[in-house]
Parts: structure tokens; C-alpha cells; sequence
């Protein structure tokens, strides 16, 4: 099969569908592979990694759309890339369609096969193409909430660890998941004193098991919300109700209350956020002030460590795109459930019932 990796063009996106590993191994295995030039340079993976791995260079993204039979991606399509879809062409990348009336009327106009990354499944019910990002976020919550607790950033001046003689800070993390479990053993490798809070007790249990007294876990119950974020020096909002909304942990009133100079990194701002304070920031400007109590609300917060994102999402995608160019489209999705219900688009139809029911269309 023809595969095509046009470069990413939303604003400030330099992540790539496939690394040039990845290429490799489609070529290895007997499939074509064409790039734009560029395409990942930004992230140290230039042209000529590329050919070396078997790709060919095109020097636009119409050229890659035009040739392709399969286009893999990272974000969704913008509206100027969905034009250059063809009746028959597969798309595999996130979508993200049940917010997106706009790019799901142009996918169904379009007459690709649109596969999206975050609905195929794994034999458990988990979301193993979303589960990589989710690792990237959860890991990079610490970080940045370290950052943010710097006198400079607005934060109380306190160091996660602490030093001999002064108490470690207290992070406490809403939500343990795979989010709040990375950020839990991040926040733990810098010595603080961590607690995740979650409504789940066989998760609760779980995490015991894997990190025994150094993590203490909590149930989740207003109270106890309540008296560990006011205590905490940085908070990390991490819960996820699939197909929902957040819900919102973190009252207004709670933040007025919380330490000054206290940290909210909140991760779930994707689904709304768990504070009410919460509202989406980028990159170029991460954070702002309510109640003096720092809140980091970064919606896109793997595409700021875009190489490490990219490296993990591939490991995660490459078997289903091995099986796509393999198998051809057809074959693959009949072979494999969790597949299957990557499916969102199928000849201008919608196939994914959860896209269908937020926007009211026909399934
Ligand atoms: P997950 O399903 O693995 O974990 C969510 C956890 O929240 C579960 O353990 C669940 O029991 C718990 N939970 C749900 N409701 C709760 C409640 N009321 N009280 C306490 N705990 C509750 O999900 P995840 O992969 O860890 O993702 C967490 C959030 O992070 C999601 O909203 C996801 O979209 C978001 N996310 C954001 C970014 C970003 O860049 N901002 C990146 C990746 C993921």
C-alpha cells in the first residue's frame, strides 16, 4: 500500500504520524511510503532520516494526498486537508469528531474511511492510542506544576522535595488513572508527599499494591477533596468519566480557599476541567492567577514535548497501521474488534455511535 504522512499545519502541531522507525518497518514489509518535506525537522527527524529509512520526499501536501491510499496523521484534519481527501482514501489519526460538526460534515463529504485514534479499543475496554498522550500529560504535570510553583511563576516558592530539614510539598492528585499514575510516580521520584484521590477503590487498591506506603491513597468524597486541596501546594486534575464531561472536583470557593501561591495543572481542561476556575491556555501562554492560586490549563500539553510524544504514540499506532496497509482497510477491521471501532466515517456515513448521539445524526 501507498501510505502518505503530510506535515502537521495547526498552529504550533509538530508532531508527525510516523517516525522514520516506523517507516522502516512499512517498507520492510513491502509498502510505499511517501512524506512532505519537513515534515517532522522540527522535532530533530529531517528529510534524510526519512529516506534512509525507504520513504520518498514529496514537496507538498497535495502531492502526499493525491498519491496516498492511506494518510496517517496526528491531529484532525483542518478543513484545507479534509478537501484533499479522496472517495476510497483511508484517514487514521485523532479526530475527535463528537465536539466537530464542521470537520465531520466535511469527512462525510469527503468519502474517505476516517479511523480515529481514540476509539479504537483494546481486549480490557481501555483506549490504548490515547493511553501514550495520557502517560506524556500525567508525567508532564509535575514538571510543570514544579515550574509554576516558582516564586517567579506566581507560585509560593516551594520545591517538591524539599531539602534535609524541610518538609517535602504536598501534591495531591485528583483522578488515578493513567494521568494521575504517571504523575503520581513523577511527583514521587522528586520526593514529595503524594496522595491521589479517586472514586474507584479497586484503582485505590491497585496503586497501593504497585507503590506500597510511599503514595497514600485516598477515597474520594467531598471531604476529603476538600481537605487535601486546601492543604496542597500543587493540585493535579487528572479524573475522566468516559464520554462525559469533567466533573468539576474543585469549587470556586475551594480555590479561594487553597494556599496563596498554591499550583492547579489542571490535565482534564480536555473534557472541561475539574476546577471550576479552569479554562483552556496554550503553550505561549500556560498559565494565569484566581484567587493568587496558579492555574495551568494547557489543553494540548503532549504536543510541547513533541518528539517523546511522537516516539510513544507510534509504538502505540504502528501494529494497526501495519495491519491497515497490510490486510488493506476491509480485511483489518473485519479481523480486529478493537479496530473496528476506530471506525468513525465510512461512505459519508457515520459509524461511531458516540459521534453520532452528540450531534444528532443518523447511526
Ligand atoms: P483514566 O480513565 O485512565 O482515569 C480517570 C480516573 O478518574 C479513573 O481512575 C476514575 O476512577 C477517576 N474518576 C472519575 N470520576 C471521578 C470522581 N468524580 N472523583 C474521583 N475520581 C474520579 O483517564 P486518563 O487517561 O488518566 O485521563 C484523565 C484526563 O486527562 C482526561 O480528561 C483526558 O482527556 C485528559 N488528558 C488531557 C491531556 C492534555 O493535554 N490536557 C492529555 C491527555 C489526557
Amino acid at each position: 500500500m501507498r501510505i502518505g504522512v503530510p506535515k502537521e499545519i495547526k498552529n504550533h502541531e509538530y508532531r508527525v504520524g510516523l517516525t522514520p522507525a516506523s517507516v522502516r518497518e512499512l517498507t520492510h514489509h513491502g509498502h510505499e511510503v511517501v512524506v512532505e518535506t519537513d515534515a517532522a525537522a522540527a522535532i530533530g527527524l529531517p528529510d534524510e532520516a526519512y529516506t534512509q529509512a525507504g520513504a520518498r520526499i514529496a514537496d507538498s501536501a497535495q502531492a502526499v494526498f493525491a498519491e496516498a491510499e492511506m494518510i496517517v496523521k496526528v491531529k484532525e484534519p483542518q478543513p484545507a486537508e479534509c478537501r484533499m481527501l479522496k472517495p476510497g482514501q483511508v484517514l487514521f489519526t485523532y479526530l475527535h469528531l463528537a465536539p466537530d460538526p464542521e470537520q465531520t460534515r466535511l469527512l462525510q463529504e469527503s468519502g474517505a474511511i476516517a479511523i480515529a485514534y481514540e476509539t479504537v479499543t483494546d481486549r480490557r475496554g481501555g483506549l490504548p492510542l490515547l493511553a501514550p498522550m495520557s502517560e506524556v500529560a500525567g508525567r508532564m504535570a509535575i514538571q510543570a506544576g514544579a515550574h509554576c510553583l516558582e516564586r517567579a511563576q506566581g507560585g509560593r516558592g516551594v520545591l517538591l522535595g524539599g531539602v534535609p530539614g524541610v518538609p517535602a510539598a504536598k501534591v495531591v492528585i485528583l483522578g488515578g488513572g493513567v494521568v494521575g499514575t504517571n504523575a503520581a510516580r513523577m511527583a514521587m521520584g522528586l520526593e514529595a508527599h503524594v496522595t491521589v484521590i479517586d472514586k474507584n477503590l479497586d484503582r485505590l487498591k491497585e496503586l497501593d499494591m504497585q507503590f506500597g506506603p510511599m503514595l497514600n491513597t485516598i477515597y474520594a468524597t467531598v471531604d476529603a477533596i476538600e481537605e487535601n486541596v486546601l492543604a496542597a501546594d500543587l493540585v493535579v486534575g487528572a479524573v475522566l468519566v468516559p464520554g462525559d464531561s469533567a466533573p468539576r472536583l474543585v469549587s470556586r470557593e475551594m480555590v479561594a480557599n487553597m494556599q496563596r501561591g498554591a499550583v492547579a495543572v489542571d490535565v482534564a481542561i480536555d473534557q472541561g476541567g475539574c476546577f471550576e476556575t479552569s479554562k483552556p491556555t496554550t503553550h505561549a501562554e500556560p498559565t494565569y492567577l484566581v484567587d493568587e492560586v496558579v492555574h495551568y490549563c494547557v489543553a494540548n500539553m503532549p504536543g510541547g514535548v513533541a518528539r517523546t510524544s511522537t516516539l510513544a504514540l507510534n509504538n502505540a499506532t504502528l501494529p494497526f497501521t501495519l495491519a491497515l496497509a497490510g490486510k488493506g482497510w476491509k480485511q483489518a477491521l473485519a479481523d480486529d474488534a478493537n479496530l473496528r471501532n476506530g471506525l468513525n466515517v465510512l461512505d459519508g456515513r457515520i459509524t461511531c455511535e458516540g459521534v453520532a448521539k452528540a450531534q444528532g445524526l443518523a447511526y
